[in-house]
Formats: C-alpha cells, sequence, structure tokens
C-alpha cells in the first residue's frame, strides 16, 4: 500500500539514518498524535456501495482489508525500508513467514536453490525439506568456501539464500563475491539479515537482491511480539506481492505497532550491545574453563578481515564452547543468574541457548557436527545489562562448570 506521508510538515529530505528511525514512515490522523496510531482493525468501511466498487477497482489506493494493507503495518514497512534503504518493504507474521513467502514466490518446480549448510533450524527444514517435495532442488554448500559456491553455481539457479553470521556458530557469507557468482547463473540472492540487523550491515549495497528480516529479534529488541520483513524493489513485489495477499501471513497491527516503537531505539540498543558483546567475548576468550570462543568481532574469527569489510561490528552474540561437554555446558546454564535460559535473541535481557539441543535440536547430528555444534556449544544473545554483571555472571557459571 503506497501512502505518502500526511503529517502537515514532511520530514526534510536528506535526515540521517537515526533520525529516520524515530520519525520515518509516520502518516498521522486527523488527531495529531505524537504515537503513531495503532489501527486495530481488519476491515474498512464504504460510505457508498460505489466508494466500494471504486475501492476494488482502483486496487492499492485505499485500505480495504487488513490481510492485504493496514495503516499502522504500511507505517512500519515505510520506517524499515527507508532505513534499509530499500524500495519497498513487506511485513509478516514472523520471520520465518518472510521467509517462506520471498522463496515460495520465486521458485518453480524443476529449479534449484542454493545455499549454506550453516542456516537458523527452520530456514534449513524449507530449503532441506520442504523445498524438494515442490520439486525444486536444494543443494547447500559450505558457506565460508567460495570454491563450494562458484561450483554450485556453475548452473542455472533460481535464487540463493544466505545468513550471514549464520545461527548459531556466526560463519560468515562473503555476500558481494557470492552475489557476483549468483547473477551470474541468473540467480536471485534473498539475506537473512537477523544476526546482523540493519545497523550492522547492508546486503542490498553488496550485491543482494532480498532483504528478509524476523523483527521478533533486535528490531522489536523487548520478547514481546513476533514479526517479519522482506525488504526488495518493486519488481520482486511482482511476485511477492499476490503470494502475500492470498496465503495471508500478514502482520498483526499491535505487532506492527510494537516494532514501530523497537525501531525508534534499534540503533542506540544495537550499538551498547555490540560494545557489551565486544567485552564479553575478550572475558570468555580469556578464560581458561572456555575451549573456543566464535564472534567477528574478534581477530580470532577465522573469517575476521571479512566481518571488518562487511559489517560495522561484530555483533550481539557470541557463540563459545566450554571445556567438558554436555554436563559442563548444562552446569554453567544452570548456575547464571543474570543471564536468562531462553532460545530467543537480540533481546534488552540476555540470553543464552544450547543449540544442540534447543534451537537445532531437529538438526541430524551429522548435520550438526558440520556446522560446528557440539555438546558444549553455547550461544549467548548480549543485551543491554551492565556488562560487569554479565562477566560476573559467566565468572560464577564458569566456576560451576
Ligand atoms: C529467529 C530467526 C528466524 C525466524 O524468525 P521468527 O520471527 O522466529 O519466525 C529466521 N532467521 C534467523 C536467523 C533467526 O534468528
Amino acid at each position: 500500500m503506497k501512502t505518502s506521508d500526511t503529517s502537515p510538515k514532511g520530514l526534510p529530505s536528506g535526515v540521517r539514518p537515526r533520525t529516520q528511525l524515530v520519525h520515518g514512515g509516520t502518516s498521522r490522523s486527523q488527531n495529531d498524535e505524537t504515537s503513531e496510531a495503532l489501527y486495530m482493525t481488519s476491515g474498512y468501511v464504504y460510505g457508498s456501495a460505489e466508494e466500494a466498487e471504486a475501492a476494488f477497482a482502483t486496487d492499492g489506493l485505499r485500505y480495504v482489508y487488513s490481510r492485504f494493507a493496514n495503516p499502522t503495518v504500511s507505517m512500519f514497512e515505510r520506517r524499515l525500508a527507508e532505513y534499509e534503504g530499500a524500495p519497498r518493504c513487506w511485513a509478516t507474521s514472523s520471520g520465518m513467514s518472510a521467509v517462506f513467502a520471498a522463496l515460495m514466490c520465486q521458485v518453480r518446480a524443476g529449479d534449484r536453490v542454493v545455499a549454506p549448510r550453516a542456516l537458523f533450524g527452520s530456514c534449513l527444514h524449507i530449503i532441506k525439506n520442504l523445498l524438494p517435495l515442490y520439486g525444486v532442488e536444494a543443494v547447500l554448500v559450505d558457506g565460508a568456501d567460495l570454491g563450494q559456491w562458484r561450483e554450485a553455481l556453475s548452473r542455472p539457479t533460481r535464487a540463493v539464500f544466505i545468513e550471514s553470521p549464520s545461527n548459531p556458530m556466526l560463519e560468515l557469507v562473503d555476500l558481494q563475491a557470492v552475489a557476483d557468482l549468483a547473477h551470474a547463473a541468473g540467480a536471485l540472492v534473498i539475506v537473512d539479515n537477523v544476526f546482523a540487523t540493519p545497523v550492522l550491515q547492508r546486503p542490498l549495497t553488496l550485491g543482494a537482491d532480498v532483504v528478509v528480516y524476523s523483527a521478533t529479534k533486535h528490531i522489536d529488541g523487548q520478547g514481546r511480539s513476533l514479526g517479519g520483513a522482506i525488504l526488495a524493489d518493486e519488481k520482486f513485489g511482482e511476485l511477492l506481492g499476490p503470494f502475500l495477499r492470498h496465503t495471508g501471513p500478514a502482520l498483526s497491527p499491535f505487532n506492527a505497532w510494537l516494532l514501530l516503537k523497537g525501531l525508534e531505539t534499534l540503533e542506540l540498543r544495537v550499538a551498547a550491545q555490540v560494545a557489551n558483546a565486544e567485552q564479553v567475548a575478550r572475558f570468555l576468550e580469556g578464560h581458561r574453563a572456555v575451549r573456543r570462543v566464535v564472534y567477528p568481532g574478534l581477530e580470532s574469527h577465522p573469517q575476521a578481515a571479512l566481518a571488518r569489510r562487511q559489517m560495522s561490528g561484530g555483533g550481539t552474540l557470541v557463540a563459545f564452547e566450554i571445556a567438558g561437554g554436555k554436563a559442563e555446558a548444562f552446569r554453567a546454564m544452570n548456575a547464571l543468574r543474570v543471564i536468562r535460559i531462553s532460545n530467543n535473541l537480540g533481546d534488552a535481557k540476555s540470553l543464552i541457548t544450547h543449540p544442540a539441543t534447543s534451537t537445532h535440536a531437529k538438526v541430524s547430528d551429522e548435520d550438526k557436527a558440520k556446522v560446528g555444534i557440539g555438546p558444549a556449544s553455547l550461544r549467548l544473545s548480549v543485551g543491554l545489562e551492565d556488562p560487569r554483571d554479565l562477566i560476573d555472571d559467566l565468572e560464577r557459571a564458569l566456576a560451576a562448570a
């Protein structure tokens, strides 16, 4: 739905990103509210039968049904699109519905899709298990190995799906290099940018065609709501728009309203969480009970140079492996008192999970081993607490492990 900013004075052109996050996309009602209005409605009424007829004849010019478009959802879409520098944004009910729609609206039986093996569990399920049911060939590669990408993309391909950094082991993919190979193979490049956030990485400027988000994570940032988003151009929207309209993974207006508020503080939260994550990663790296720390902002990350090139910070997630096995990992988690056990991430609260038995429980042991998820691997989503309390908490946990 295209509606312009109807506030009396629009934002001056050229305002900077942090200003866009606070004001972008707002359209005020006649009540001139400061906080964006929550249009908690599924339908819209017409003054006459003729008006209803005209609404359907001039599709997209006014709101007709909230599965198609809703004013609060539109504000969220415009604000995120402006910030990302994308022509359009389509909001969805969750990150997974964004991933599913972005892929399914494009692929046809007989197509092939290439993706790295290191993916969020549900993304891996869609690509590895669902796409083949519809006659789409799924090819998985080692995402850090450009040779494997080159080989896989030596044949015509419909789409490449990338997650960088990956969940949970924070493996990176060289977005520009893979986008070049993908385009030569005729493929669209879809990037799941959840872990980097739009604050730290802009895939569209690195050759990607489509960016998807789970807005549930950093965009909401306070563990309140599910949501998702797809950012792309109008051409992509020719297939995506009707797919969303007719299959219905619409974002609730209430969640869109929460996510609009989340965007206002996104840059500040992510910057503070990255600063905390750096301190926590350094502390863990120096601890004798920790076997390995994986953090894109540390020099010890195998792709540290790539991280510096394509991200403007190391991110808010730290993966680490403690000395020992599952028992030691569980003992450490159970001794934490500030950091909470949760498979969610990107929250103001620091959250820790044991991927092998939670987010990746349904992934086979063989596939887990291939991406480096072991019995003692932990994934820490660093929040907004005082970093000294996080370090004290981890010290306590490691002493108990
Ligand atoms: C959480 C997550 C998703 C799925 O998002 P939901 O909002 O939970 O549906 C997809 N990709 C990544 C990388 C995620 O972390």
